[in-house]
Parts: C-alpha cells; structure tokens; sequence
C-alpha cells in the first residue's frame, strides 16, 4: 500500500511487454518515472521504449526478485500473468497494483460472474462446465425454448478465441472437445442491442475516476473500432459508471481496469467482462481526453491524484490489425487523425499492429 505519492523520478516496473506496457511506458515517461518491463519477449515493444527490461517467464522467481528490487512499484499490463507471481512479488516487500485477488477473481469467467452478482451487477445466466453431463444438463436447465448459448474456457480466452456458439440439435460432445475439455462457462445469449465499455481507475486513496463511455464493435470476436463518447442516454451512462465504481470498490482495485457491458432493449446493462488493466476500448482517450487511460493508470498506481477524464472531442478508434498497418502511409496523411504504431514486425492476419485515433467533431 502506498500512503504518499511515489517522488518523481520513482521507477515502475511492468509485468507484460506488449503494446499497452509500451503505451503505459510512454505515459509514465512523461510524468518523469522510469519504467522496467518484464516479460518473454527479447525486443518487445514495451522493450523498445523502456528504460530496462527483463526478459523471462513470469515464473521465474529470481528474476522477479531483481525486478523488485529495482522497482518503487509493480503493475502489470496482461491479464494471464500467475497470480501466484504477484504474491511472489508482494512477499518480497514490493508494492504490487492491482492486487492479486482482483486478478484472481477476473483471470477465471466464473469467479468473475460470481464476483460480479454480489456486488449487486447483473450477468447473463450462467453454467460451471467440467464435462459432456454438464453441459448436456446446462441445456436441459434452459427447456423447450432454448436455442443458442455461448460456450467459453474459464480462462485464458481473449478476443473470441476460447469460444464457441452451440445451438439447438449441435454435437454437444464434438463443441466441448473443440475446446479441449478444458473448465469451461455456458452462457445464455444476451440479446443486446449495443455494446459498450467504460473505462475507470481507482487510487490507493480511493478516489475514482470514470471515463466517458465508449461504444464497441467487433468483428470475429475481435475489437475492431470504439466510438466515444459514446451516444448512450444519460441513465445508462450513470448506470455504466456505477457498475463501474461498484467493480473497482468490490476489488478493493487500485488502478484502471475496463467493465465491457450489453446495453440490452430498454437500457438494461449486463456485464460481459472486467479487464484487470488497460483496455483496447480505452485507446480513444488518447486523443480524446484530458488525461488518457494509460497516464490514468500510472497516476492510480504511484499514488499521485487521479487525472481529469473529461472528453474534449469525439474519437473513432480503429484497429489496425495484421496488414492493415501496411497502409500506414495512407493512415499517417489522414488529416484530423492520430497513428500509432506498435512496433512489432510481423503483421499476421489478427494480430494488433497499432491503432489510429479519428477525431470525429
Ligand atoms: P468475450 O471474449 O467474452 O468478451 O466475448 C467476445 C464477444 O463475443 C463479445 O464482445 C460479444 O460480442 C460476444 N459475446 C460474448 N458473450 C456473449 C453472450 N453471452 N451473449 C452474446 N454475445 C456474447
């Protein structure tokens, strides 16, 4: 726990070494803090704009021990880091935000869901998964009218992957071992009308904050664009943040996390997920906010006072995956825009390359 804010010039050490550590590096850099990353890539592109990195497994105890170290504070940027490494971490005396509880309970979908209804947030319904008999039992639960449900592995799934649809009459065995007969979640369908994601942090203190709410669409289970703020009434707005402040005060969080939500007909929201850090959905505060998620985060978590989230215009945010980012220099003379590039060299289909911000009004 820090009581006082960390001094300029404090060292932050970054669990993960992909874009959001490099795009947190960044902000941290210009607040005056050097940054470490830590993960297994050698060039990464958190790497390519730190001050050090250490390259190993994030089990890797004694490696970890130098990271702390060297570090006034430890935060990670990648959700499938081992929670038992940031006990690791905390056991050595270092100052570790978020917490490993607040991974724990986001890092695995039933956890998360339980987490979510007693803190009062509404969730799809749901079913824990461990074999064929569950699953064929989970569908009998939903009777006659049961027509769709989602499948997903309790952990490790992101951008869709870890997932599949199973509909009336489908091979529940073959949709099953498709994912490996791994724990899994069925979810019932949420027929929403609009996806959206708000954006918040919370400080040692805590002070929160919430960011304008942003409107998502994917494409193959995969984040292509936000659009924020987003045009959603005033109610649901308040009742995003709320959801919001609720998750950040249930896991006692200290940092920026993301609650992605289904906005369903009437303006009821459900929560789908919480990501435990930066979010892709947040990349639109870059350009359109006072302070950005990712200078937000440093500040919750070197206990400096939270930055202002007002909006100053609106953004589209696209992805630019795989050979998307062969269009850069289209992209770069786009007028009223902002390019960012990742600094990875291998634009495979799917992968996220950079992103350009689009100010819209
Ligand atoms: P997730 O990885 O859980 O965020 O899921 C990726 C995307 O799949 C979401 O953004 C939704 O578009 C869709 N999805 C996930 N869960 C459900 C659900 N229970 N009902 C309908 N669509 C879903």
């Amino acid at each position: 726990m820090l009581k006082a804010p960390l001094p300029l010039g404090s060292t932050i050490g970054i669990l993960g070494d992909g874009q959001l550590g490099r795009m947190l590096s960044q902000a941290a850099s210009r607040l005056g803090f050097k940054v470490v990353t830590f993960g297994p890539d050698v060039g990464s592109p958190a790497a390519q704009v730190s001050l050090a990195s250490k390259v190993a497994a994030y089990t890797d105890e004694a490696v970890l021990e130098r990271l702390a170290e060297s570090c006034d504070v430890i935060t990670f940027e990648f959700e499938n880091v081992p929670a038992a490494s940031l006990d690791f971490l905390s056991g050595t005396g270092a100052v570790v935000a978020p917490s490993s509880k607040a991974l724990r309970i986001t890092q695995d979908r039933i956890l998360e869901k339980d987490f979510a209804r007693n803190a009062g947030v509404g969730t799809v319904d749901y079913f824990p998964i461990d074999s064929v008999e569950d699953l064929g039992n989970a569908i009998s639960e939903q009777g006659s009218g049961f027509e769709s449900a989602l499948l997903k592995t309790r952990r490790e799934g992101y951008d869709g992957k870890g997932q599949i649809w199973i509909r009336k009459g489908d091979d529940i065995e073959k949709a099953y071992a498709s994912l490996g007969h791994r724990p899994a979640i069925l979810e019932s369908r949420a027929s929403f009308t609009r996806e959206i994601s708000v954006v918040a942090a919370r400080g040692w203190n805590g002070e929160v904050g919430t960011f304008p709410i942003g409107e998502n669409h994917h494409v193959g289970g995969i984040l292509s664009t936000t659009l924020a703020p987003a045009q959603v009434s005033e109610a649901v707005t308040a009742a995003a943040h709320e959801i919001a402040r609720k998750v950040l005060e249930g896991l006692d969080y200290v940092g920026v996390l993301a609650v992605e939500l289904f906005v369903l007909p009437g303006d009821k929201l459900l929560l789908n997920e919480i990501a435990p850090r930066v979010h892709n959905s947040g990349h639109w505060t870059q350009d359109g906010c006072l302070c950005d998620q990712f200078e937000q985060h440093i500040r919750a978590v070197t206990g400096w006072p939270l930055g202002d989230t007002s909006a100053r215009c609106t953004v589209e945010m696209t992805n630019l995956l795989g050979p998307d980012i062969l269009e850069w220099p289209t992209l770069a003379a786009e007028p009223k825009s902002r390019l960012y590039v990742y600094g990875k060299d291998q634009p495979r289909p799917g992968r996220k390359m950079g992103h350009i911000n689009r100010i819209k009004a």
